[in-house]
């Protein structure tokens, strides 16, 4: 097939067929040239990306802030245009959509003519239990499966409901994808997701391990294999999210065989606020104690805990390594548990899976502390893993940072949960 810039030629031995590129590109094209929007909505907070799949180019990126509460406002900015921020009321998720399209369709802060331009909807949903392995087109039977899951994550499947109903309210013609959290982790074991309770409470509660950051876990591992220049299917990666939620996941054959997020995102990894790994025995003893509820308690391990509780400075990494670095020792406790814990799971997913090829550091901490990485490394030499210094002092950056010999290669990686929510909902809708 030749093309012409009006025509395209199609040349067999037996048939000559000249077709005009316009018609062409009508008929044919427009799966190619889908803009998705992206939807991420929390409960009162609305963050979106409009995506041209043609060339994965993001044609705009907002936050919708403070949805149903005073206050409320968009900060919306189109590539290469002024980034501008839109203070109106916002009762709810709809009017907080409403006033993204109109930012959207904008004529002079706008990245696109008409709302006609939007092929589909992507949309990131927390938790979708077992029942889903994979992203889906949201139907009434899908959108019924989402709430029943809401239990598992009674604060966010809510919210990305409300959006997903707003959305369709506003752009009734428009497919709607969903892509969750936990779908790359349903690859696991029943060994890795099942806990040692009484087996009845699985069986009536679906109570195991789920994990999430799936959408991150599975862009950052393939990345890793394409710059490695192998096969996912050959490699043992370890991948490691960590932004304010951490977690880290076992990637074995292109497969999430293990990570550390459990029944809800408060399991694994120290983080931000949530304390990851303790003994549950601890609740009972502190309530009992402190003569506090559960819903306090859950409070606490959920927002107060984490590197915050521990420092008692703030839940960021950049406030606890700069009050460490000036002797603040709380600080430095703070970001020993959390090394030392990320380094315990490296260790244990390597033992899981025969070994490692590669470690991969992502989100807010992992893409941005030289610091993190290093420590984290520190005394994995054994397992073949070197960090090289120089190379190691970089922010942001899709690069190798250990050294030629390491036979585990260390990677920092930035992640990119949008596009591969586009791509799923390309792949589905086109
Ligand atoms: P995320 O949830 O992926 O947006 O990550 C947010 C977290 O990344 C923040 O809480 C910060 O602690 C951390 N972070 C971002 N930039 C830096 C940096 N330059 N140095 C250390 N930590 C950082």
């Amino acid at each position: 097939m030749k093309k012409s810039k009006k025509f395209i030629i199609i040349e067999s031995d037996d048939i000559l067929l000249t077709i005009h590129y316009q018609a062409f590109k009508n008929n044919y094209w427009e799966v190619e040239e889908m803009k998705v929007l992206v939807m991420n909505c929390g409960s009162s907070s609305l963050k979106y990306q409009l995506i041209n799949m043609e060339n994965e180019e993001v044609l705009a990126i907002g936050l919708a802030e403070r949805i149903g509460i005073d206050g409320s406002v968009v900060k919306h900015e189109t590539t290469g245009k002024q980034k501008v921020t839109i203070e109106e009321a916002m009762v709810d998720h709809k009017a907080a959509i409403k006033i993204v399209l109109e930012a959207l369709v904008h004529n002079e802060y706008g990245a696109i003519a008409s709302m006609d331009e939007i092929g589909a909807v992507g949309h990131r949903v927390v938790h979708g239990g077992e029942k889903f392995a994979s992203s889906v087109v949201i139907n009434d039977e899908i959108l019924k499966a989402i709430e029943e899951c809401s239990d598992l994550a009674p604060l966010h499947n809510p919210a990305n409901l409300m959006g997903i109903n707003a959305c369709q309210e506003i752009l009734p013609n428009v497919p709607m994808v969903g892509v969750f959290d936990t779908a790359f982790h349903q690859t696991m074991p029943e060994a890795s997701y099942m806990y040692a309770l009484p087996y009845e409470l699985y069986e009536k509660h679906a109570v195991r391990r789920y994990g999430f950051h799936g959408t991150s876990h599975k862009y950052v591992s393939a990345k890793a294999a394409e710059m490695l220049g192998k096969s996912i299917e050959e490699l043992k990666i370890v991948t490691c999210h960590l932004g304010n939620g951490a977690s880290i996941a076992a990637v074995k054959n292109g497969q999430s065989i293990d990570t550390s997020m459990g029944l809800t995102p408060l399991e694994g990894l120290v983080m931000g606020t949530r304390c990851g790994d303790i003994d549950p025995a601890i609740i009972a003893f502190w309530m009992e104690k402190e003569n506090i509820t559960i819903a306090e308690a859950t409070n606490v391990m959920n927002k107060k805990s984490g590197v915050l509780g521990l420092s008692g400075v703030s839940s960021d990494f950049r406030d606890i390594e700069g009050a460490a670095a000036e002797g603040n020792k709380r600080a430095q406790l703070a970001l020993d548990v959390y090394y030392q814990r990320v380094k315990k799971y490296i260790g244990a997913y390597a033992a899981e899976m025969g070994g490692i090829d590669a470690v991969v550091f992502t989100a807010g901490l992992g893409e941005n502390s030289a610091t993190a990485r290093k420590a984290i490394c520190e005394d994995l030499e054994f397992l073949g893993m070197k960090i090289d210094d120089a190379k190691n002092d970089v922010r942001g950056k899709q690069v190798v940072v250990s050294t030629d010999d390491s036979t585990v290669k260390v990677l920092l990686i930035p992640t990119n949960e949008e596009l591969v929510i586009a791509r799923d909902t390309k792949t589905l809708v086109g």
